[in-house]
């Protein structure tokens, strides 16, 4: 089989085994007693949010919908490069690109010389983020969690599948040397469609399928469904990960 992010002329990549090593410097100054200046700062911009995704770790305070203005987070992305900071993730609880002014603080974080990331719903209205987010940013992980439309609204509480999947066609075309990662949180609800998301990832021509299962242990987890009468012998484990 075929491993790619294993592979000799792919040696850089997120997911290779070694990518540790790449802070050595960092880990030199940690066993110094002193702290280094972090590689990756993240910012969450907003608490804004199209979506109620049955599985929402932020949902009991995302109804507060504060947010960063936009001439804090300037500040911030000065500061940032000004301390030697590298990359800026955006991300959530809430949707980064829900901010307001989303667009404007991208740009800006590309013209400062920082990495830019998002963590993103997909959910993105304005045509031209879209294609700004291929223009500028390293990655991006969009959470589809689903192979169809049905079960996305199902579990999302929104009818946007269609829409997130052409957000990351825009996106995809656009590309300058952003990695589009179509990511699946495993649950009980949506385990079945994997492979149609697989298909659907390779259709549209992603870089990445990102697919992680869910913490069922959770205390606000989904309530677990039964398993197909084929998998009976796959009996739940009754013992909680470590440390849930
Ligand atoms: S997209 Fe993220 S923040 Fe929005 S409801 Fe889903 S899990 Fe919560």
């Amino acid at each position: 089989m075929f491993v790619r992010e294993w592979a000799d002329k792919n040696t850089y990549n997120s997911f290779n085994n070694w990518k540790g090593l790449l802070y050595s410097a960092q880990y030199k100054e940690i066993a110094s007693m002193r702290v280094p200046v972090p590689v990756q700062a993240r910012i969450d911009p907003t608490l804004r949010c199209p979506l109620a995704c049955k599985w929402c770790n932020s949902a009991r305070y995302r109804q507060q919908r504060h947010e960063l203005g936009k001439d804090h987070v300037i500040k911030v992305l000065d500061f940032l490069k000004y301390w030697g900071v590298k990359a800026v993730v955006w991300a959530g609880g809430g949707e980064p690109t829900y901010h307001p002014q989303f667009l404007e603080l991208l740009q800006k974080n590309a013209e400062v010389g920082l990495d830019a990331a998002i963590l993103s719903n997909g959910v993105i209205h304005n045509p031209e983020v879209a294609a700004e987010i291929g223009r500028l940013c390293r990655w991006i992980g969009v959470s589809v969690d689903a192979g169809s439309a049905d079960t996305y609204t199902s579990t999302k509480g929104c009818a946007t599948f269609d829409f997130v999947i052409e957000n990351m066609k825009t996106m995809v075309k656009h590309s300058n040397k952003c990695n589009v990662g179509y990511k699946f949180l495993i649950s009980p609800l949506n385990q079945h469609e994997l492979v149609e998301a697989c298909v659907i990832a390779k259709d549209i021509g992603v870089t990445d399928f990102i697919a992680r299962p869910m913490d069922t242990q959770h205390p606000r987890r989904i309530p677990p469904l039964p398993l197909p009468r084929r998998h009976a012998s796959l009996s739940r484990s009754p013992v909680p990960y470590p440390g849930v």
